[in-house]
């Protein structure tokens, strides 16, 4: 895809045959501004075609604009790459399809779906309308399922067909609001819990086809987390969206094979992966309630608490 110098954020990188996804194809969605727009910058770099999806919507989902999808776009085609521009709502079931269709009729397969796009409409439960909790379900659970349902029926004709395993690589993403749990946030938290399941039973479902699927749960500074706290500049340098994009793109490469159905952190400084839940302590059935609370007094002490926001037994 390159042949040999490009300018990246001002330093000179030779990318040339070393690139990790060259003639890969990709697509991301909500790839038009924070995260999504670093994972398509950097993919590109690497060497990948990119599809840049973006609806363009307001934080709290509203409204629509092409131009994001359209300026990233021509961000990667001034640094020597390919992309093209989708302006699909992940969360229609049909638009999704059309959105996958699409990238494999300009480039004729897909190998990579980076599914970032997403929304906010924060709210104490008991104030929560009932348009907050489906707008932001819908944009994050169902924008995740619509173009990886259609992906994986996609990789799995490609890998009857051929009598091969496919490459595929998913990428959602979660959080730690949903995963730690953070307050404020019931709708986009079980929405970003659900996202980590699905990624662990999509891993499952999708490896006799070759596909590997993981969970980001990304930390950075965006229209989404500005304005929560004043920050220094070190800190702003530290937040930015670029620190997370790497390991979404080693984890899209061939080398990544083996890596599938994990959660990872990434960014505010640092890269974790995650564990999942696990059965603690345990005693023998009961069918008399006091008995079960004797029993869940005794295991008490052994079990280890949630993880606070910090991802660490601090609660
Ligand atoms: P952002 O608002 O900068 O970017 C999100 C993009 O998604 C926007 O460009 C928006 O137009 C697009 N989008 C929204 N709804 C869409 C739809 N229905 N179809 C297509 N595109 C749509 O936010 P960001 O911080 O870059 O967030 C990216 C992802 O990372 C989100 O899923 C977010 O929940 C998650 N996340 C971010 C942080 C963080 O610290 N920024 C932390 C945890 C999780």
């Amino acid at each position: 895809v390159y042949g040999c110098c490009h300018s990246w954020k001002g330093r000179s990188m030779n990318v040339g045959n070393s690139s990790s996804l060259a003639g890969r194809v990709a697509i991301v969605t909500g790839g038009g501004r924070g995260l999504g727009r670093e994972h398509c910058l950097l993919l590109a770099k690497e060497g990948a075609m990119v599809m840049v999806n973006d609806l363009g919507a307001k934080v709290d989902g509203s409204g629509a604009d092409a131009s994001p999808a359209n300026d990233v776009v021509a961000e990667i085609k001034k640094m020597g790459g390919d992309a093209i521009a989708n302006g699909e709502n992940v969360a229609d079931f049909a638009g999704a399809k059309r959105m996958i269709d699409a990238a494999i009729a300009k480039w004729g397969k897909l190998d990579i779906l980076v599914l970032n796009a997403g929304i906010l409409r924060d709210r104490m439960l008991a104030n929560m309308d009932e348009a907050e909790w489906d707008a932001v379900i819908n944009v994050h659970l169902k924008g995740t399922f619509a173009p990886a349902r259609h992906a994986a029926a996609y990789w799995r004709d490609q890998s009857k067909k051929t009598g091969q395993p496919t490459k595929g690589r998913i990428i959602v993403t979660s959080s730690t609001s949903g995963l730690y749990g953070n307050v404020g946030q019931t709708n986009y938290g079980a929405a970003k819990a659900g996202i980590a399941a699905f990624a662990v039973i999509a891993a499952r479902e999708l490896k006799r086809f070759g596909v590997t699927v993981n969970a980001l749960s990304p930390s950075a500074q965006t229209r989404m987390t500005e304005g929560l706290r004043e920050l220094t500049p070190e800190q702003r340098a530290e937040r930015d969206p670029a620190w997370v994009s790497p390991m979404v793109v080693y984890l899209c490469s061939e080398e990544a094979q083996d890596i599938t159905g994990r959660v990872f952190q990434a960014g505010f400084g640092r890269i974790a992966i995650l564990e999942g839940w696990r059965r603690g302590a345990e005693a023998k059935q009961t069918r008399d309630p006091r008995e079960a609370g004797r029993l869940w007094r005794e295991m008490w002490p052994k079990v280890r608490k949630n993880a606070g926001m910090d991802g660490i037994e601090s609660d």
